[in-house]
């Protein structure tokens, strides 16, 4: 329990809840003002859309261990001291950095045809000059795990299952297994190669790539992906009867430990500069689009409200806000990992009071949703969140949530969170593929979006009581 200051003593109400005689700390009618002024200010203000316009047209893709990383993290830290944040760092963080190079893929038999795919994060790389072999087919990663161990020597598996589209991204968890996973399966069966049907929700033929399981070296075999018109045409080719033989050509390069970077400004809290709340999206992206919805909106969005509430309040809000870009998420929330286990070994996690991250694109929120671990206490400023969002379309969702990929750790140290749930239903069209791009954004859905994320950054902020 923190010290309180008198007028705040006197605004308090004391109620019985569940738990007994607790404290309810209102939010004051003076918080909600500055907070309707603020999201009608973001409500017009282009902001975002422009970061995001800088970011993914002045450096592009950025992926871990390549120059355009490089850039990215150079153009956050500029980005944020241009904004006037008070304060703006980097931190370290050591990783194993992984590059593709030629990928190739060719339907040999029964008649020749090229494939478009992309090597998934950290495989391994075939025989130089491609490997050569008959596909097999399953349906789903499960229909893999129901093969003879050693059975597919000298064949390529294949898993066809499509992901889902769901307005919440539903499909995702179902579907990625097969990238994650599924090299280690197609392994222990025999196969020489693992090739699946993308984990994307378009017809286009964009390959998606991700990441797998592997954290530093390489996956169990070759793990490729095809865009979906092309696993599609394998299907059709089975179906008439083929065993469709191809050519798998894919280097890649393990490049060993580098260090990539968590990028970090601060707006300083006024009155409590020590407690902090987390927003952030993570900056670096897949090296096949420039990183527009996946996740330079999120970075965008979260850099554009801290600016917004900096310039049009009058004095910093009581608490820090502490904007973070995370480094390396695509390859294993390897920035948020290695940001909670620091403030968990120097204590400051405790003074984590809550966070969310910015990571399902550009799409606008529809609802609002809080982690099992904010006190009862608190809900009822979580409930005020999502009635000042009530105007840009948002709703009070019931639920678990652990606000977003790179809140995970964060989550697990017992922060409390919440998520700002974005319609996702075309997200995963784009997702991972040379199609992320800058024109995919609507400028309209990115002011809703700061709009949103100021209510709640702001009155977690300011608010004076704890969420803990
Ligand atoms: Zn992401
Ligand atoms: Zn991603």
């Amino acid at each position: 329990m923190k010290l309180i200051t008198l007028a705040a003593v006197a605004a308090i109400t004391f109620t019985t809840s569940a738990f007994g005689n607790e404290s309810i700390i209102p939010v004051s009618q003076e918080i909600k003002d500055t907070t309707v002024n603020l999201r009608d200010k973001a409500i017009k203000d282009d902001s975002a859309y422009e970061i995001l316009k800088s970011l993914t047209t002045e450096v592009g893709a950025r992926h871990p261990g390549t120059p355009g990383e490089k850039a990215g993290i150079e153009w956050g830290v500029n980005k944020l001291k241009t904004l006037g944040f008070d304060k703006v760092y980097t931190e370290d963080v050591k990783m194993n950095g992984w590059l593709r190079g030629i990928e190739t893929a060719e339907i040999l038999l029964p008649s020749y045809q090229k494939m478009v795919i992309t090597t998934l994060g950290r495989s391994k790389s075939t025989p130089k000059g491609g490997l050569e072999a008959e596909i097999v087919h399953f349906k789903s990663y499960a229909d893999l795990e129901k093969a003879t161990d050693g059975s597919l020597k000298g064949k390529i598996a294949f898993i066809s299952k499509r992901m889902e589209k769901f307005k919440d991204g539903a499909g995702y968890g179902p579907a990625v297994i097969a990238r994650s996973k599924g090299h280690e399966l197609a392994a222990q069966k025999g196969a020489e190669a693992l090739l699946i049907r993308s984990i994307g929700t378009d017809d286009h033929r964009n390959p998606h790539t991700g990441s797998t399981n592997v954290a530093m070296g390489y996956t169990a075999v070759p793990a490729i992906a095809l865009s979906n018109p092309d696993a599609d045409q394998l299907i059709r080719l089975i179906d008439y009867g083929h065993t469709p033989k191809i050519r798998l050509n894919v280097q890649t390069q393990d490049l060993g430990p580098i260090v990539t970077k968590n990028v970090i400004g601060e707006i300083t809290g006024r009155e409590f500069p020590d407690e902090v709340v987390v927003i952030g999206g993570h900056l670096d992206s897949w090296d096949l689009g420039t990183g527009a919805v996946d996740d330079g909106a999120g970075v965008a969005i979260a850099m554009a409200t801290a600016a917004l509430i900096k310039n049009n309040t009058k004095e910093r809000p009581r608490r820090t806000i502490r904007v973070i870009l995370w480094g390396a998420e695509e390859l294993g929330l390897i920035g948020a990992r290695a940001y909670a286990k620091a403030r968990q070994e120097d204590g400051t996690i405790a003074n984590h009071v809550i966070g969310s991250e910015s990571d399902f694109g550009a799409g606008p929120i529809y609802g609002l949703q809080s982690s099992s671990n904010v006190s009862d206490n608190a809900l009822h400023v979580i409930d005020t969140m999502a009635s000042l969002m009530g105007t840009l379309g948002v709703s009070r969702r019931s639920g678990d949530t652990t606000g977003g990929p790179d809140m995970i750790p964060l989550s697990k140290l017992g922060v409390p969170a919440l998520k700002l749930m974005q319609d996702g239903t075309d997200y995963f069209d784009l997702h991972h593929t040379p199609d992320d791009t800058f024109d995919k954004v609507n400028p309209e859905h990115m002011r809703q979006n700061v709009a949103a994320w100021t209510v709640f950054t702001y009155i977690a902020a300011e608010w004076p009581g704890s969420f803990k």
